[in-house]
């Protein structure tokens, strides 16, 4: 099959630079760049966050230790102390390819996720929020390849070597899907499964409306989403996905979509998101941290 994907990515990636022309400035800040790839400062600011102290098992931010000077940082401050790992799953590859401590954030301590681990680029502030609000509500679609391809190095960093997942991306309802026209996390999906070779296979459908999660107790988002993701399709057995979603900040949506691909037979899921959030923001923020969504 690898003789075939190769030729059909190359053909579907001269289809899009005919749709999108591509661009010789940074999708973030404007300035000129090979390419129209993130640029060296863009990549640097936003990296930057990678490598401070984050939970090994959601990823989220726990604070300001480590942190240096970045122009895009608007909000930040150590609002949550890392604790030592009790109990759970040992801890993935650490961001930047470096192992980290064992740490958790007292969400993850208080209740493991089901996925394996997950992962944010950025937190959701500054040019990386204003890109996924362009992309979403501008309706800049170009913009997932550039950032779809930012996806795909977490990803690649954080799963196991010698895998080779499914990317599965995060549905919408149908009733935002017809107001969207498209569902931002399937365009994001998409880049990252061209730029890793990774199948792509959008299994999951949401199949029950269900209220904004903004402003509900956090105790209350899961049982809001309880049952509302479904598989549309078959999944091999012994499979492990990538779950792709724009912003993560409770975790809430990940983790349903994650029971549902394990109740199916998959063995381990990896999350990867846009953006992340600070820890604390998790405890009083709806499930996308914005009431935009
Ligand atoms: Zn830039
Ligand atoms: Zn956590």
């Amino acid at each position: 099959m690898r003789w075939l994907l190769s030729p059909l990515r190359e053909l579907w990636t001269d289809f899009l630079d005919l749709l999108f022309p591509p661009s010789r400035r940074c999708p973030l800040c404007g300035a000129a760049a090979e390419g129209g790839e993130v640029c060296h400062r863009c990549q640097e600011m936003i990296s930057a966050y990678r490598l401070q102290v984050g939970c090994t098992c959601c990823g989220c931010f726990l604070g300001a230790a480590g942190s240096r000077d970045d122009p895009g940082r608007t909000s930040g401050g150590a609002h949550a102390a890392p604790v030592t790992a009790a109990a759970g799953p040992p801890g993935p590859t650490g961001r930047g390819g470096t192992p980290s401590p064992d740490l958790l954030c007292p969400h993850c301590r208080e209740r493991y996720p089901p996925f394996s681990a997950a992962r944010a680029v950025g937190l959701y502030e500054g040019l990386l929020k204003e890109s996924i609000l362009r992309l979403k509500f501008r309706r800049e679609r170009w913009l997932a390849r550039p950032l779809g391809r930012l996806l795909a190095a977490i990803a690649e960093e954080m799963v196991p070597a010698g895998t080779h997942p499914l990317v599965v991306p995060v549905p919408l309802s149908r009733k935002r899907l017809q107001a969207r026209g498209f569902n931002q996390a399937e365009c994001l999906a998409r880049e990252l499964s061209l730029s890793l070779g990774w199948p792509l296979l959008p299994v999951l459908r949401k199949v029950r409306e269900t209220p904004p999660q903004t402003g509900l107790p956090r105790s209350a988002r899961l049982s809001n989403l309880s049952g509302s993701f479904a598989l549309a399709g078959d999944i091999p057995p012994g499979t492990v996905a990538v779950l792709v979603d724009d912003v993560i900040t409770t975790g809430s949506t990940a983790r349903e979509c994650t029971r549902t691909l394990l109740a199916a037979g998959v063995v381990a899921v990896y999350v990867v998101t846009l953006a992340g959030p600070l820890c604390s923001r998790g405890s009083t923020e709806g499930d996308t941290g914005d009431p935009l969504f």
